[in-house]
């Protein structure tokens, strides 16, 4: 199996017509990975969509379930059979390490098999309470199907967007994020030799303007979306002015964590260092904004400092199996984390952190910043790096209201040893998703998971991530004839 750098459209590799080609290069050390990789135009993005249509309203729909349940955990076979040939593209890409790429290949994996065990699950219901009328609800894949993706898991993106497509009966379309397109792109052969009908699966490159094509298209019934707000909100815009696409948004967040003053104080350590470096901090669930009882604070922060210090002698080649701490995936979010460093010297008290690390790659000490300002905007805005803000809390109603004072609402995280207060405190959290005594994050492949308030609208993931591709369908007999 080769190096692929270009679209793949109708079961074949094919060059852009655009004739626009994609770098990128290698956070740890600046060098180029690929600067030939194939970028999506409108016409490519025209015939990607026109074979994805073809193949909805043809082959495909007669797949019978159980055939499509079949190819969907064949390709989940061979992406963890070629995974280590294709998980250093991201590693090379983004500076993901190594023990994290292994972490996004199997969950991506576990993903596709779950989903595959959804496609003969799909029930409708029945009425008979108009007299002289029979009803059935039944559920019917929303069509030809889109997906855009981050760059800190392009691969869990693909299979939470496209597996659940899949299994509806619907056709997919994906566009990596620019920064991490080539591990995506080898699946090709893969999609091919699972037996996939030309044009279910499709990949296309490009940047915003790609997938700004995408969410605007006409004959595309159906946009999931990650990455940004910023992004979101434009994509939600350009499918409202289009044709009105159903739109799901998994967006930023800037997450709370509690942590009360009967907590498990090392549980709550290891889960705000080593959980939260994860990935560098690029995880839009992080507990970036941490509220900590005002009784334990000050041995919390002390002992905190300690940890991230620890972990960054832990950073270094991505590619190493023993390298924790990678660098930022490329020079733009590195430039975006160091103005937030700058900026944030000014808002709040530096503990650690706060500088490059080493002078070449894409490095950045772990960052510690106490008390910020209200109105501070490393408090307010998502940094998505590995700096965490620090603030103190009287109060159980102080902390919730805290927690809630943001326009995010992704993730929570709850650091207590009284269950009571955990679930009473849960219960009023404006947010998707609320961790109790663990910061790790990513739940099953069962579970929903998307945000409350401006972190998204709907839901991926569990059978909720199933229903966005399926749409109801109203039928009424009249049984008196
Ligand atoms: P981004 O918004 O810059 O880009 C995301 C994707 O959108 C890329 O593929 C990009 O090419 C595309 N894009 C950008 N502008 C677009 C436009 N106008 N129209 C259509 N497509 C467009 O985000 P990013 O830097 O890749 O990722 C980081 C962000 O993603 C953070 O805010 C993070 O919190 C968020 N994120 C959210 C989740 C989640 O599940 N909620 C998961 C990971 C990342």
């Amino acid at each position: 199996m080769g190096y692929h750098n270009q679209l793949f459209i109708n079961n074949e590799y094919v060059d852009a017509k655009s004739g626009e080609k994609i770098s990128v290069y290698n956070p740890h050390d600046s060098s180029l990975v690929a600067d030939d990789i194939h970028a999506a135009g409108q016409a490519d993005v025209d015939a990607a969509v026109a074979a994805s249509r073809a193949a909805y309203k043809g082959e495909w729909s007669k797949w019978t379930p159980r055939q499509r349940s079949v190819a969907m955990n064949k390709l989940a076979d061979l992406i963890e059979k070629h995974a280590d040939e294709h998980r250093p593209w991201e590693t090379k890409s983004m500076g993901q390490p190594t023990m994290f790429t292994q972490f996004v290949y199997n969950y991506s994996v576990s993903l596709i098999r779950y989903y595959a065990g959804w496609t003969d699950k799909v029930t409708g219901e029945s009425y008979q309470s108009t007299p002289g009328s029979y009803q059935i609800v039944q559920y019917d894949p929303v069509g030809v199907c889109a997906g855009i993706g981050a760059w800190n898991a392009s691969l869990v993106y693909f299979a939470m967007k496209g597996a659940p497509a899949l299994a509806a009966g619907c056709t997919f379309i994906y566009k990596p994020s620019e920064k991490t397109p080539i591990g995506v792109m080898q699946l090709g052969d893969l999609i091919k030799e699972a037996g996939f009908p030309p044009g279910v699966i499709q990949i296309v490159n490009g940047d915003a303007k790609t997938g700004a094509m995408l969410a605007s298209h006409m004959d595309i019934n159906k946009i999931s979306f990650t990455g940004s707000v910023f992004a979101g909100k434009k994509v939600q815009e350009l499918a409202a002015k289009s044709n009105l696409k159903r739109v799901t948004l998994e967006l930023g967040g800037k997450s709370p964590s509690l942590i009360f003053a009967d907590a498990d104080l090392e549980n709550a350590l290891v889960h705000h260092s080593q959980n939260f470096l994860f990935n560098s901090g690029q995880v839009c669930i992080a507990s970036s904004r941490t509220f900590v009882h005002e009784d334990i604070a000050e041995g919390f922060v002390a002992e905190l400092k300690v940890r991230f210090q620890q972990f960054a002698q832990a950073s270094g080649q991505p590619l190493d199996e023993k390298t924790f701490l990678g660098p930022l995936a490329d020079v733009k979010q590195f430039d975006r984390v160091m103005g937030f460093l700058e900026v944030g010297k000014k808002e709040a008290e530096l503990v650690t952190g706060g500088v490059r690390r080493g002078d070449s790659g894409y490095y950045i000490e772990p960052t510690i910043f106490l008390n910020p300002k209200d109105d501070a905007r490393i408090y307010r805005e998502e940094i998505f790096g590995p700096v965490i803000t620090i603030r103190t809390f009287k109060t159980e109603e102080e902390a919730i209201r805290l927690a809630n004072d943001t326009s995010f609402g992704l993730a929570a995280y709850i650091f207590t040893a009284s269950i009571g207060r955990a679930l009473r405190v849960a219960k009023q959290i404006e947010s998707g998703m609320v961790n109790i005594n663990q910061a790790s994050g990513v739940g099953g492949v069962e579970l929903p998971f998307g945000g409350m308030k401006q972190s998204g609208l709907g839901r991926e993931g569990g059978k909720q991530g199933l229903m966005q591709y399926l749409e109801m369908k109203t039928i009424t007999i009249n049984t008196a004839l």
